[in-house]
């Protein structure tokens, strides 16, 4: 660890490993510090798809929909042995709230938005190719609709952008903590704690990318940046010790209408989430799936799948950080919120919630908010083309 940074950014999660990249493509130089291990926090328990999401039309977050069916295209251009393009199903039934016509508006304009490239498109599957649908509930069956999205593994994902950042002469400091950090008019003063010894490093900029800690994090920061409100919502997943589905199946819960994944996954297993659970905890290192979330997501399973004999053998929780506010958590926007400390010339920024798929995109505009920040420096590559090549 030198003494002196352009930038250091707090987390190594996808946002942080992506604001790094982005920064030392541009010429910088770049601290990670990161108090547990890469991806170790929400970015290795997402639900680990890269896609537009189609649900957030419901809530007509068009511009994140779009960018996000941006950065799914490029991501399948730039890594393609991490981001893979895969059918979705979504079938609709006598007692399921969203009717045909509604899903197929909206297929349509996720088309659309997704600048009806060949798999922006979608189909009706016709009757007869009902029965292949891998034991699906016939009872009730009205349409199944099909459109396609791409799968990753977070995880992966995330420590091959940390190592691309790396590569380009990002220093990561693992595990560290970042204690506190004290702002004046040329940068910040950051104490960091390694292996029990507490050090003092300077920057022009300070990120804080630590996701669910995000709030903590920002309050050891002096002074005290602006903390738009927000809060925190869990979500649990279950892994079935079987591979029920060979495709991913988007279904509506019974219990409450809720749109639930049911997708393959490594080993022969079967992914599904999620909840969206208020998380009453106060450590986020503590999330933990709740029973009455496993039971939840294995009701979906049954009533989808009445054949599937298969049980649950692990199960992992994430937190997402949403807007604060009283309407249901599915309601809330998925926008990510960058908060400064000054609104010119800021020196500090915050990252509250985001996506996976569109943290390139973010990282590039978390940027845009240091500029006046950060020294001038000759860019050494550009992250829209730069490969993803997993280790
Ligand atoms: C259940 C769920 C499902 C999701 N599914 C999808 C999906 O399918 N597709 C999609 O695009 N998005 C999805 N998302 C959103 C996406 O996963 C998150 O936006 C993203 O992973 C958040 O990454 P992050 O880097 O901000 O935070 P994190 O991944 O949580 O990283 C924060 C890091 O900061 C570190 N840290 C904290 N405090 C300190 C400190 N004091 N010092 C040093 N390090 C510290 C932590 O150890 C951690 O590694 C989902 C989110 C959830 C919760």
């Amino acid at each position: 660890m030198n003494a002196d940074y352009d930038l250091v950014v707090i987390g190594a999660g996808i946002h942080g490993a992506g604001i790094a990249q982005a920064a030392v493509a541009r010429g910088h130089t770049v601290l990670v510090l990161e108090q547990r291990g890469i991806a170790a926090g929400t970015s290795s328990r997402s639900s680990k798809l890269i896609h537009g999401g189609l649900r957030y039309l419901e809530q007509f977050d068009l511009r994140l929909v779009r960018e996000c069916l941006r950065e799914r295209e490029l991501l399948l251009r730039i890594a393609p042995r991490l981001v893979h393009l895969t059918p979705f199903y979504i079938p609709v039934y006598a007692h399921t709230r969203r009717r045909p016509w509604q899903v197929r508006a909206g297929l349509s304009l996720y088309a659309l938005l997704g600048g009806l490239k060949a798999h922006a498109c979608f189909q009706m599957l016709p009757r007869r190719q009902w029965d292949k649908l891998q034991g699906l509930r016939g009872d009730g069956l009205q349409a199944v609709f099909q459109y396609w999205d791409a799968q990753t593994d977070d995880a992966a994902l995330t420590r091959t952008v940390m190592a691309s950042a790396q590569t380009l002469g990002a220093e990561l400091c693992m595990p560290a903590t970042f204690e506190q950090a004290v702002a004046d008019e040329t940068g910040c003063e950051i104490d960091v704690t390694q292996a029990g010894n507490t050090r003092c490093v300077r920057a022009r900029a300070l990120v804080n990318a630590t996701g669910p800690w995000v709030i903590r994090v920002a309050a050891r920061i002096k002074p005290l940046p602006p903390q738009p409100p927000a809060d925190l919502v869990q979500g649990t997943h279950i892994v079935l010790d079987q591979a029920i589905v060979t495709s991913i199946f988007y279904v509506e819960a019974p219990q409450d209408g809720r749109a639930i994944f049911i997708m393959p996954w490594h080993n022969h297993t079967t992914l599904v989430g999620t909840t969206e659970t208020p998380f009453r905890g106060d450590d986020p290192a503590r999330v933990k799936p709740l029973p009455e979330e496993q039971q939840y997501l294995l009701e979906v399973v049954r009533r989808y799948f009445p054949r599937a004999q298969a049980s649950i053998s692990a199960s992992f929780a994430g937190l997402r950080v949403l807007p604060g506010g009283g309407s249901r958590a599915f309601k809330r926007s998925r926008e990510i919120i960058f908060a400064t400390d000054r609104p010119r010339q800021a020196r500090v920024l915050s990252v509250y919630g985001g996506k996976l798929t569109s943290y390139r995109a973010d990282a590039q505009q978390a940027l845009r908010y240091l500029t006046d920040a950060l020294p001038a420096r000759r860019p050494i590559a550009d992250t829209r083309t730069l490969p993803l090549e997993p280790a």
